[in-house]
């Protein structure tokens, strides 16, 4: 049976409870635990799949090809493990899945309530994701006192009588301002948001407060006191150098000890000696390199989380600090590649929808080929390596992708309007079809080709696996024009083409794929390690 470590949230967002969760998971793994993840949102988009990443960060796409929110990329980063669908559910999905099966007659004579009915899904859906684990770390989005996370509050809290769960331990993550003028850390914030949850029948075991200063012994004691936790259940999260810091804190401070005695865990010693180098190498590294990011959703940085990351994982594993130089696509439109692209050692142009910046990402594109600047695209990043070379090699002018000019004469990406998915269906799609859900999503396999820079990254395999999410394919019809003048494809899937690069070029990649959501600070992604690598030894 499961043990359940559910994490809520008080005072205000962005306390990080997805890095905490994640923190916690992993040292519970590094003991030997089989842990899984959940991250249950609020809101009641069936997924984040049609939000702008200006407005709620990345979408984080899993193997199984679900989109979901942004912390289950963290969940996969820390635990160097990968989730499916099951770990991510939203208020749209439970009330979806209520609202179907009251059509169908699943509940026939009832009145369908919020309690027990939504709550009920809420509870299986929980005891769903825990199925297999030993323990299952369950954070609930938004902050205690919403209106929108009452269901949830009310399932998590009648899970600790529920027969088939074997133990639950409650961690809330708040906040301690710091009130300059009075020179004082303040505790009154988080006694109201305790107070909060206990209203609803949940009593907090563990506080984890965040704060910009130290907090006091005396101080914990006050807070231990106040919340009805004991002392040592009161651990404080400072800022971190970085984000993979947070697990040693947390070891340092014995975060274990009060979750192995409520929960029943016996002796845990987590291994974190590997993790502890990895740290120390993000931390103080001997290299230095400089990756000029190209984008367009640049206002919110949380918006390339999986790429950022997976540069400081690229970085960690070479000793070398990966410095971002954020140029704006827009930007290179009004004032040339040259002029925002000379100092850097590398070149990354990243996926993303939508015409807005596309010819200042052709001009990157262009920049990196011509000065032989090693270059990443991802997927857009991919797909517009084919439109700048079809427009300045080919001289094809008017080269586009279907998606920003439908009536191109040359559409070297284009819609295919059927193809397998993941399990081996066939799938339709035009230009009507619904936007969500209708991507090509999720794992599948690429062939590589030999003496490539794609097989050499990926140490030779033959087959490689990585996660997409995207609408548009690669024109196969253009393959021989680009191959005859020195545009190879390397990389194929199904008869889709995956990678291309350029002959003659040192290190020149696009690939249609996602490397970014399959690489973790312990197993960084090949393709980003070897780009990084290519990048530190430019000349
Ligand atoms: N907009 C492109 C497509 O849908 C690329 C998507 C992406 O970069 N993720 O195919």
């Amino acid at each position: 049976m499961t043990k359940y470590i559910f994490v809520t949230g008080g005072v205000l967002s962005s306390l990080g409870k997805g890095i905490t969760a994640a923190s916690v998971g992993t040292l519970l793994k590094h003991a030997g635990k089989n842990v899984g993840m959940l991250k249950i949102d609020p809101y009641i988009n069936v997924d984040p799949g049609t939000m702008s990443p200006l407005e709620h960060g990345e979408v984080f796409v899993t193997k199984d090809g679900a989109e979901t929110d942004l912390d289950i990329g963290n969940y996969e980063r820390f635990l160097d493990q990968s989730f499916l669908k099951t770990s991510n559910f939203t208020t749209g999905q439970v009330y979806s899945s209520v609202i179907e099966r009251e059509r169908a007659g699943g509940y026939l004579g009832q009145t369908i309530q919020v309690v027990p009915h939504i709550v009920g899904e809420i509870v299986n859906r929980i005891k769903e994701a825990g199925k297999d684990h030993d323990i299952l770390l369950v954070e609930l989005g938004g902050t205690v006192g919403d209106i929108e996370g009452l269901p949830f509050m009310e399932a998590i809290r009648q899970m600790k009588h529920d027969d088939e769960v074997s133990g639950t331990f409650f961690i809330h993550v708040t906040l301690i301002p710091y009130i300059k003028a009075a020179g004082e850390l303040k505790s009154k914030p988080t006694q109201h948001s305790v107070q909060e949850l206990r209203r609803i029948g949940i009593t907090p075991q563990m506080i984890i407060a965040r704060s910009e200063n130290a907090l006091p012994k005396t101080f914990k004691k006050k807070l231990a006191m106040s919340c009805d936790v004991s002392s040592e259940s009161v651990v404080e999260a400072l800022d971190a150098a970085t984000i993979y810091d947070v697990p040693m804190s947390f070891l340092r401070q014995n975060i274990l000890k009060p979750i192995a005695q409520k929960l029943d865990l016996g002796e845990i010693e987590p291994d974190m000696q590997e993790w502890d180098t990895l740290v120390k190498k993000i931390v103080q590294p001997k290299g230095r390199v400089v990756i000029g990011f190209v984008g367009k959703y640049l206002a919110l940085k949380e918006s390339y989380k999986s790429l950022t990351e997976a540069l400081i994982h690229a970085g960690a594993h070479l000793d070398s600090r990966v410095e971002i130089c954020w140029v704006d696509a827009e930007e290179v439109e009004e004032r040339g590649a040259q002029a925002l692209l000379s100092d850097c050692d590398g070149i990354l142009v990243a996926g993303g929808f939508g015409s807005r910046g596309v010819e200042g990402k052709i001009q990157a594109i262009e920049y990196a080929r011509v000065n032989k600047v090693p270059y990443l695209g991802i997927c857009l990043g991919m797909q517009l390596t084919l439109v700048e070379y079809a427009r300045n090699v080919l001289g094809l002018k008017d080269a586009n992708s279907i998606e920003f000019d439908e009536n191109t004469p040359d559409p070297m990406v284009y819609l295919i309007d059927n193809f397998l998915d993941q399990s081996g269906g066939m799938q339709l799609r035009t230009h009507q079809s619904p936007m969500g859900g209708t991507l090509r999503l999720g794992e599948y396999p690429c062939d590589t080709k030999e003496g490539s820079i794609l097989r050499e990254a990926y140490k030779g395999e033959k087959t490689i696996f990585e996660r997409h999410r995207h609408r548009y394919e690669a024109n196969p019809a253009y393959r021989q024009q680009l191959e005859d003048a020195g545009m190879i494809v390397t990389g194929e899937s199904n008869g889709l083409i995956e990678t291309v690069e350029i002959q003659g070029h040192p290190w020149f990649l696009g690939v249609q794929f996602h490397p970014e959501f399959t690489s973790r600070l312990q197993t960084p992604n090949p393709s980003i390690v070897a780009f990084v690598n290519a990048s530190l030894n430019a000349e």
